[in-house]
């Protein structure tokens, strides 16, 4: 059997998406830490590392955490370098976070294809979070799926940081799409 340590492959992975969708907060839920009612919104840009078994063998992903400088939209193009995934994140409670979506994924895309020098789509999980909320929600599912549609995500979630809902499956779609060797 393989053991955590018999594939050595990490993937560096991309949160994007507009300040307070709960970026953050997904990444914190995924590493067990506790849900975070009231949160500052974090100024330097921060990581975790999560293994996840995919085909039977185990992957690291490691996911970058884009904090602050969604404010000014001005992630530099440093920051994608290596990048060979991408989870792009929206409130189900904020339309305004979800049509800020396609900006996001078309930048992000066009910055990691040239900075990669391959200009083909990077892997994309769309997510729309905060689904606990769902009183009040101003964004339908069948408007994620579209979108997701439209961009050729291979994953689209609703999911909770708060609850855990479909947290660890979202970021378990990008391992495994993000992992064609290993
Ligand atoms: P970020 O700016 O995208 O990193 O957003 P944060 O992770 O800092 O979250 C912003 C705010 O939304 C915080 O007050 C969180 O407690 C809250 N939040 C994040 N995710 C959820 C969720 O799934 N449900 C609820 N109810 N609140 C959430
Ligand atoms: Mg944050």
């Amino acid at each position: 059997p393989l053991g955590e340590d018999a594939c050595q492959a990490t993937y560096k992975i991309l949160i994007i998406g507009d300040a307070s969708v709960g970026k953050t907060a997904l990444l914190r839920t995924l590493i067990s830490e506790p849900f975070q009612e009231k949160t500052r919104p974090t100024v330097a840009l921060d990581f975790v590392r999560k293994s996840f078994e995919v085909d039977g063998a185990f992957v690291q992903l490691h996911l970058w955490d884009t904090a602050g400088q969604e404010r000014f939209h001005s992630i530099t193009k440093w920051h994608y370098r290596g990048t060979k995934g991408i989870m792009v994140v929206y409130d189900i409670t904020d339309r305004e976070t979800f049509h800020h979506l396609s900006y996001w994924i078309d930048s992000v895309n066009k910055d990691v294809a040239h900075i990669n020098n391959r200009y083909e789509a990077v892997p994309l999980v769309i997510v729309g979070n905060k689904v606990d909320l769902c009183r009040d929600r101003r964004v339908k599912t069948r408007e994620g799926q579209k979108l997701a549609d439209k961009h050729m995500a291979f994953g689209f979630f609703e999911t909770s940081a708060k609850t855990g809902e479909n947290v660890i499956d979202a970021f378990q779609k990008l391992a495994y799409h993000v992992t064609d060797i290993c």
